[in-house]
């Protein structure tokens, strides 16, 4: 993809999010565009910077470790969000390059990455991620296991400041975001990362105040 091409793309994808805003008193303000950029080469980053955008997600650690570090050196106004599954032995890499990590499921997580926030001296946002379809095969932690690793969090002193979720490919997605921001509201949570290419506009409607977008930015997966 090529710097206008990138650069229509992405004031398409502000336009849809503005046009569907319109409709819904829960979305009352523009909701962050994250770039999930899993598979792009550095290139599209680039161009997809050059148009403007400034948050990107990565999902594997490896590979954002051999894209990112000199992108964010010469760009550091980019913030980098960890979209992926958390290994524990990949919390030091998750700290050190990542400012928003929205994949925090578990108190043995959450213990890991506050001891290496402390010792890094760095402090990225964290959300929880929440299996709202209770699907056994998906990261997250359940619903009713949510109210416990706030609980856990709060005792180790690691802010917790939103909530993510993935909806099962084969649901409506509307209820999941409905679940999210009743989640959020009851536990006075601000941040909702919720909604993808296929879904950012429900989304939006629902009070997102994060997206994730992959496909109806970049085009499709290399
Ligand atoms: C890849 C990915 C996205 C973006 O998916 P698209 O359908 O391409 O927009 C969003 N969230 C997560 C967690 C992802 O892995």
């Amino acid at each position: 993809m090529n710097d206008s091409a990138m650069k229509k793309a992405y004031l398409a994808l502000q336009q849809h999010i503005r046009h569907s805003m319109a409709a819904s008193p829960l979305a009352d303000k523009m909701p962050l565009v994250i770039g999930a950029s899993k598979t792009q080469p550095e290139p599209v980053l680039e161009a997809a910077i050059a148009a403007g955008l400034r948050d990107f997600g990565e999902n594997r650690m490896q590979e954002a470790q051999a894209k990112w570090p000199a992108l964010k050196h010469a760009h550091p106004e980019v913030r980098l969000h960890y979209i992926g599954k958390l290994q524990s032995n990949k919390v030091q890499e998750a700290v050190a390059l990542f400012d928003v990590i929205h994949t925090l499921d578990r108190a043995k997580l959450a213990d890991a990455l506050k001891r290496e926030m402390d010792v890094q001296n760095r402090q990225p946002m964290v959300l929880i991620q929440v299996n709202t379809g209770e699907e056994p095969q998906k990261s997250g932690v359940r619903p009713a296991e949510l109210e416990a690793l706030l609980a856990h969090c709060k005792a180790i002193d690691l802010p917790i400041t939103g909530l993510m979720c993935v909806p099962p490919a084969e649901q409506a997605p509307a209820p999941h975001f409905a679940l999210l921001y009743k989640l959020a509201q009851q536990y006075g949570l601000k941040e909702l990362s919720m909604g993808m290419s296929g879904d950012y506009i429900h989304a939006t409607q629902m009070g997102a105040t994060m997206l994730r977008i992959g496909t109806a930015l970049f085009g499709a997966r290399q």
